[in-house]
């Protein structure tokens, strides 16, 4: 097999195209109709009330934090193991991220360590939906609203992914998801926040527009910033929508074959699905443990000289980089994010693997 396998390509049709084209012949290109269409499609489709487009899924959190009234020294209950922006969101709006250890099961923050980190000043839990995988939603809901607070789910890596047949964008009180090149669907770059809650969307889309008032233009009550989408972009994701129930199914299938020609393998961990969840696989990450026959490292390097990628989503917990360290974390701090940082391994899974490539990846894993 010459080609290699990557651990993920944008899955763009002939469909995408044309609207782009489309778009750039219209003369219309910065946030418009598309955009509006596009709120609209992905509520429906999540399930609420609101959508806000925005042009990052960092921007989406960050516009989040502000709608749901996160300021100067709050406190944001949230996890190591994740991308960097959801700590950075966090930051941005001077707010502290009281990080809670993660179940190395579900790679999620565990919900039974959640109670002991409240404070008078925790304003909201951030719990992320790592790999595709939704966070405890029963229990996380359950401890916010016993203590009166509000849940902002990090879904970025889980579009399209349920709990209780329940579309992640209306599990927690607010959602934000991210269209990155990389996600399960994409305009490119792009975000957007789902809600059932007027207030926070209209919050956001202030704050995606300078801190426009309401109905007014040149008219501004707070700072904001441009986190605006494109119609581009828009035109895009509209597209994305309409495919993601076909590309989630074959993310799954790819799934499943992993899961039935790995299984068994001593010292390798594979992803398992809770019943009451249906993931996404973002990523498909298996954890290579002490018992495996090599290292990490070694298996990494192994797969990458046989074509096919293999990559570590990430390898340093948020809390031991320089900029968040400093805030009072050290090393140990984690130790199951710690642990699972140096175990973890993604392979591929996305929808243009075909079943012919998954075979291959498991019977070279074997050969191991
Ligand atoms: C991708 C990602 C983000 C940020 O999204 P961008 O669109 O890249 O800004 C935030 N959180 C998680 C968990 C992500 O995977």
């Amino acid at each position: 097999m010459k080609k290699t396998i990557e651990i993920s390509k944008p899955n763009m049709g002939n469909e995408e195209i044309e609207m782009v084209v489309k778009v750039l012949k219209s003369g219309h290109l910065s946030q418009g109709a598309l955009v509006k269409k596009f709120e609209k499609e992905i509520a429906r489709y999540c399930g609420t009330k609101y959508a806000v487009a925005v042009n990052s899924g960092t921007a989406a959190l960050h516009c989040a934090l502000y709608g749901m009234g996160v300021k100067t020294d709050d406190e944001v209950i949230t996890s190591p193991f994740t991308f960097v922006a959801t700590t950075n969101a966090i930051l941005m709006q001077k707010a502290k991220p009281i990080f809670c250890d993660i179940n190395e099961n579900t790679f999620n923050i565990d919900p039974s360590q959640i109670e002991s980190k409240i404070t008078k000043k925790t304003k909201i839990i951030l719990p992320v939906s790592m790999y595709g995988h939704t966070y405890d939603v029963a229990e996380i809901n359950a401890i916010a609203e016993n203590n009166k607070l509000r849940v902002l789910e990090d879904a970025a890596q889980s579009i399209g992914a349920e709990y209780k047949k329940r579309k992640t964008g209306s599990l927690a009180d607010v959602t934000s998801f991210s269209l990155y090149a990389t996600k399960n669907i994409t305009s490119g770059e792009g975000g957007a926040i789902t809600t059932n809650d007027k207030a926070i969307a209209n919050s956001c889309r202030s704050f995606r527009h300078h801190g426009q008032k309401e109905n007014t233009i040149y008219e501004y009550i707070s700072l904001g910033y441009n986190y605006r989408m494109t119609d581009i972009a828009a035109a895009i994701a509209i597209e994305q929508l309409k495919k993601i129930e076909k590309l989630t199914m074959i993310r799954r299938r790819n799934a499943k074959l992993l899961f039935q020609g790995l299984t068994n393998i001593n010292g390798l961990i594979l992803p398992v699905e809770n019943p009451d969840f249906k993931d996404v696989y973002y990523q498909y990450t298996i954890r290579i443990t002490k018992k495996f026959k090599t290292s990490r490292e070694k298996f990494i390097k192994y797969l990458m000289s046989q074509g096919i990628t293999a990559r570590v989503y990430y390898p340093k917990p948020l809390h031991l980089h320089p900029h968040i360290e400093k805030l009072g974390y050290k090393k140990g701090d984690f130790p199951v994010a710690e642990r699972l940082a140096n175990e973890i391994v993604s392979i591929p899974v996305h929808p243009l693997v075909s079943e012919r490539e998954i075979n291959y990846i498991i019977e070279k894993i074997k050969m191991i």
